[in-house]
Parts: C-alpha cells; structure tokens; sequence
C-alpha cells in the first residue's frame, strides 16, 4: 500500500519539512500506518513567522468584511467536504464515522461561520469621564499567534482557535496534534481554494517536543491557545512566563456527573450514556465520575449496565457502531491499566474493562469495551486521575453536602452536569461546584457565544465568544479630555 504524505502548509503552499524527515500517522482501527506526516523541526517553525511577517500588517488592516467573506468560504468549503474530512477523521482517530458527520466537521464549519460573523460585531467599548472627557477601547491584533491542538477532536478544536485568532485580525502558527494530522492538511487545500492570504495561516505538522516547543519559545509568536493534557500546560506556561507571552490553557477533567432521584429518568439515562462513552469517552468534558442518589443507586446501576453491555464497539466506518478504536496502541494501554489498579483499589468491574478483538479488516485495531466501575472511594487514584478513555465509575451519595466534598476533590475543574428536577438545588449547587461549565439536566449542550473552559488544573482563561476574540486581540484604552 503506498502511504499517503502530507506536507506542511507554509506562505500559500504545501511543502515538505526542510529535513526531509516524516513520522508514522496510524490509523487505530487496522493497528497500522497509513500515512506519514512532516517531522518539522524549529526552521520550519521560523520559516512559517517569516512567511508570517510579511503579511500580518496587510491582514490586520483588511476592510472586516473582506477578512469575513474568506473565512465564511473557508465555512463553505468544509461544509461541501464533509464526507471527505469526516471520512479522514475517522480513520485518523478511530471515531464512528457518524459522529465525525453528524458533530466534528459540521462544527469546524460553523467555528468559522461563527468567528467571521462575530468580529463584525466586535465594537470598542467607549465610556465618558465625569462629562470632560471619553474612554475609548481599541482592541488590536496581537500580531503572530500560535494555536496548538489535540487529537481528540482534531478538526473541531483545530478550528475553535484559527477562526477566532484569524477573524482578529492576526496571523497563525498552528500545530494539529501528530496523532492526527489529516484533516488539518485537508484545511490548508481548503483555504488555498477559498483565497486565504498566503503567509496569514501556516500550519506546521510534527511532534510536540520539537515544534509546539519552538512554537512557545519563539518571541515573534506573541500568544499561545493551547488545548492538551494538563502537564503539558504546565510545561508551556513554564517556558512562556519569563516572555510575558499571553497564554489561552484549556486542559484536562475528571467531571462528576450528579444525578439526584427526583431527575427525569430517562432522559438522564439516554444522556449519562453519551456523557460517558461519546467518542470512546476521549471528550474533555464527558463525565467519567458519576454519583447517584443513593435511593436510586441500585436502579440506575442495573439499567445502566444493561445499556452499556448493548452498546456496539465496531468498525468506526460501518453504520452502528457506538464505539470505535482508541486513539493508540499507547493510550489504549494506558486506559486498560486502570482495570488493575480500581481492582487492587478495591474496586469491581461490572462490565467492559476489557480489549475487544474484532473480526476482519479491524482485528488488529484497538477497540476498548466501554467499563463501568463500582465500589471505589472518591479519593482514590482511579477517581482522582483522568483516564480519558471508555471508563466511568459510579458511586452513591446521600445529601448534597456529600456530593460536593466528592466532586470537588479533584484538582481538576473543567465541567459538571447536574440532573434535578429541584431548581432551587440546582442553583445551590451550581454555585458551588468548582467547574468552568456546569449542565443542568443536559450535556454538551453548547452556544458557541458562551465562555468555554476550566479552573483549577483544568486551565486558565475561556474560549468561545467575546472571550476569544479578547483573548486574540490587545486592549488599548485611550483618553481625551476635553478641551
Ligand atoms: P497533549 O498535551 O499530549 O498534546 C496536545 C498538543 O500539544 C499536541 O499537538 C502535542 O503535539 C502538543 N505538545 C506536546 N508537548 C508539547 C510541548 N512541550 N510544547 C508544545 N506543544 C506540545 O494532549 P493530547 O494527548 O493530544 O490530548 C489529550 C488531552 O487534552 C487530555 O488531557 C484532554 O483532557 C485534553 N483536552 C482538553 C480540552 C479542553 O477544552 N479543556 C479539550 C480536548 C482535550
């Protein structure tokens, strides 16, 4: 089989890395390469912020609704690829076809539809003194900007940091995940056919350590959204701090997932599923910790197990399977580790845990039986870590009070979903759960106006809306008296 090679995406054109070097690109569920992708090194990384500076100035000064007609082609552009990026999303990340039709790629779409639409109405904020004198706010691009992403929803976060970055007014270093590359390398056809600017965004494929580092340490780079595990982050904001670089750090989570007796069962149910093992459980907001009223315990532990046994792990191309492979061999072996540890912890596994061996083209894939663990102190490693894979824990509680000492022990804080029907309740623990986004009788019901992100380890500053576009640009107040 010929591999297909992806190039680097540099001032307009698709270019090989300049040491000729590739890495492997896996495809999970066959277990073998499919593709190889560009190992850049740093003269990659500054061969882009040349490219870059040429046009930044040009960029930056464009009529908005110039700069709004491209990126809105660019949406357009996505939205008549669909099947072809989600078809690649899927093979690169081992994710239900459907899943990457029905959410990934529709939503990198309206990331930039939405971004495009939004900096047109971004105005600055003006104040009058006391009546002898204005305030005024001009909100500038901050220049060059670096946008490093993740593997698990590869397009759909790629875009949640380039569209509002580049809807401001700057140009882009960007770094997709080296896991998963392919529908970043199908971005940059896509914006060579919408007319995007040469130089305004480049995108640099390889490894975290060689370029989302030279990406940090780069002083023309003026700003970081990073989105990763959390000692990633810490690893960046290290290297950042002494350069004043504004940084954007949205990390991990361990969310809770409390569900009182006097919920909407059903719904709570059919949702707890999905909140669970939606794209193998590899989402930063599912919720992997779920506490149950104890009255209700047993009840939902028996219908929940039944429904997770019904679920499908298969072929992430064939129509049914509710789960597809995970993103490695070494993630899988990481999530599978857990197994032992909640058992020497004291735990039981009441159903999943296990690898699941498919028969035909993905016998060599790596598919995970979605688990479920009872029996486990809140306190313990395996509720205290993420595991980021198809693994949850269930656990009883018995007054509200108790509930919220466990769900705030971690030392994470990304989000939570609450299911009552006791508004008051809600709004009392709402209050007090230490999250950057709390559902209520619902998950992942997103408006992309709305802050996104964590506290804690989770991260530090909100994407999404007025805040990304404040993240992407530098206030500069100024004040006339008069005279
Ligand atoms: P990761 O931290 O290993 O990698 C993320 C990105 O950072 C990749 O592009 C990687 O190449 C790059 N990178 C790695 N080391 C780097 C370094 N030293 N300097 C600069 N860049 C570097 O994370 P991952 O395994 O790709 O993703 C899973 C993690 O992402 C999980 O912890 C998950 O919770 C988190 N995540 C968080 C959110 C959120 O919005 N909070 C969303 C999705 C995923």
């Amino acid at each position: 089989m010929e591999l297909k090679k992806i190039q680097n995406y540099i001032g307009g054109k698709l270019l090989p890395p300049i040491s000729n070097n590739y890495l492997n690109n896996f495809n999970p569920a066959i277990g073998e390469v499919y593709s190889e992708i560009p190992d850049s090194s740093i003269e990659d990384v500054h061969l882009a912020i040349v490219e870059a500076q040429k046009v930044k100035d040009e960029w930056a000064n464009l009529a908005l609704e110039k700069r709004f007609l491209i990126l809105n082609t660019i949406a357009e552009k996505i939205e008549e690829r669909r099947e072809e990026l989600a078809l690649a999303e899927s093979i690169d990340n081992g994710k239900p076809i459907s899943l990457a039709m029905a959410v990934d790629i529709p939503r990198a779409a309206s990331n930039f539809r939405f971004f495009a639409t939004a900096i047109m109405h971004f105005a600055s904020e003006s104040h009058e003194m006391a009546g002898d004198a204005i305030n005024y706010t001009l909100r500038k691009p901050i220049g060059i900007v670096g946008c490093i992403s993740p593997w698990n929803l590869p397009l759909y976060l790629f875009t949640w940091k380039i569209a509002p970055a580049l809807a401001a007014g700057n140009c882009v270093i960007a770094k997709p995940s080296e896991v998963t590359p392919m529908t970043a390398y199908l971005l940059s056809e896509i914006c060579i056919e919408a007319g995007l600017p040469q130089g305004v965004l480049n995108i640099v494929h390889g490894l975290g350590s060689t370029v989302g580092e030279a990406m940090v340490r780069h002083p023309q780079i003026k700003a970081i959204s990073f989105t990763g595990g959390t000692n990633t982050g810490a690893r960046i904001a290290s290297i950042a701090a002494p350069m004043f670089k504004k940084l954007s750090l949205e990390l991990g989570g361990k969310n809770p997932n409390i569900i009182f007796a006097d919920c909407d069962y059903e719904k709570m149910l059919n949702t707890t599923i999905r909140s669970s093992f939606a794209n193998q459980g590899q989402i930063c907001l599912c919720g992997s910790r779920i506490f149950v009223e104890r009255s209700l315990y047993a009840k939902f532990k028996e219908d929940f197990v039944a429904k997770v046994k019904a679920l499908k792990v298969g072929d992430p191309l064939v129509e049914g399977s509710n789960l597809g492979a995970v993103v490695s061999e070494a993630h899988m072996q990481k999530v599978l580790s857990y197994n032992n540890l909640a058992k020497e912890e004291g735990g039981t596994i009441l159903c999943g845990g296990e690898r699941v061996q498919l028969e035909g083209r993905c016998e060599n894939g790596w598919f995970i039986s979605p688990t479920v663990i009872e029996g486990l102190s809140y306190d313990c490693r395996t509720n205290q870590e993420e595991i980021f894979g198809p693994v949850v824990t269930i656990m009883p509680f018995d007054t509200e009070e108790e509930v919220l000492k466990y769900a705030n022990s971690v030392k994470y804080g990304l989000a939570s979903t609450l299911w009552t029907a006791d508004l008051n309740r809600a709004h009392r623990m709402a209050e007090q759960i230490e999250a950057g986004i709390v559902w209520v009788n619902c998950w992942l019901h997103r408006d992309l106006r709305t802050p996104f992100g964590g506290t804690k380890a989770s991260g530090v500053g909100r994407e999404g809306g007025w805040e990304a576009l404040r993240f992407f640009t530098e206030p500069k107040n100024v004040c006339i008296q008069y005279q």
